[in-house]
């Protein structure tokens, strides 16, 4: 099997390149895929930079290029519901792009057409992700995930991305691999741990708890690398 994991920061990778060791490395757009062979399977990981065009080319490039059968996103959001706080881990339901408008056109906000407001993720990667977290007693939450290009750090900001999508958690690249996956038809789930809650704290708390949470969500991914592989 071949899987790709994706961050948007080195950061949110630099776990798991020092969990794996032997790598080799690929260069194609600006982008550094690193390649480690576990067993028969192969796993490319890399960061996109921020941002969802940036995701958007890592993640048709794992698909297209490195032929990946499976993506992973791991990296940090921004809180949005009050029972997620700073660590906690999120697995986005499905994922919708906050900042498309065309609402002047008639249409939804969020919606493109010829594309839909939510995507969903894989339910099989996703049941994977429960099962990891019932095993090791990690309370994983489970919502939708808003992506922008913004850094949202504004409470006004904030409760109205709840308000028109009912999002759980805020970040700027998931639902572009939502839509590359969605159209290439490769399975994907997209897992965040909480750096803020995207209020007026947010760049602070970022800064302090980046790492911290970025290894969280890059702990909990590979424990669900070690499960798909071994059914497989
Ligand atoms: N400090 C960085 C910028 C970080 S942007 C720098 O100066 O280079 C925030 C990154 O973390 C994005 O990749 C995004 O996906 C995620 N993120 C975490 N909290 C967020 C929030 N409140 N709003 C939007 N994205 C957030």
């Amino acid at each position: 099997m071949i899987i790709g994991i994706i961050g948007a920061m080195v950061e949110e990778i630099t776990p798991l390149l020092e969990r794996l060791k032997h790598y080799e490395s690929k260069n194609i757009g600006g982008n550094t895929y690193y390649e480690v062979k576990i067993g028969g399977h192969t796993i490319y990981i890399a960061y996109s930079k921020i941002g969802k065009v940036h995701a958007a080319l890592t993640c048709s490039t794992m698909i297209l290029h490195f032929q990946c059968e499976k993506i992973i996103f791991s990296g940090v959001a921004g809180g949005l519901s009050p029972d997620l706080h700073i660590g906690d881990l999120i697995l986005g339901s499905k994922l919708c792009q906050y900042d498309v408008d065309i609402t002047a056109f008639g249409h939804p906000l969020g919606f493109i057409p010829e594309s839909r407001v939510f995507i969903e993720s894989d339910e099989t990667l996703n049941a994977i992700a429960h099962r990891v977290a019932q095993n090791q007693h990690i309370n994983l939450k489970e919502g939708i995930i808003a992506s922008g290009d913004l850094f949202i750090a504004d409470s006004g900001k904030k409760q109205w991305i709840i308000q028109h999508f009912g999002a759980s958690a805020v970040e700027m690249e998931g639902a572009a691999v939502a839509v590359v996956c969605d159209l290439l038809k490769v399975p994907f789930c997209i897992l965040r741990s909480i750096s803020d809650s995207a209020d007026g704290k947010a760049d602070v708390n970022f800064d302090e708890f980046l790492e911290s949470s970025a290894k969280r969500s890059a702990d909990f991914v590979m424990m669900m690398i070690d499960q798909i592989l071994e059914k497989k």
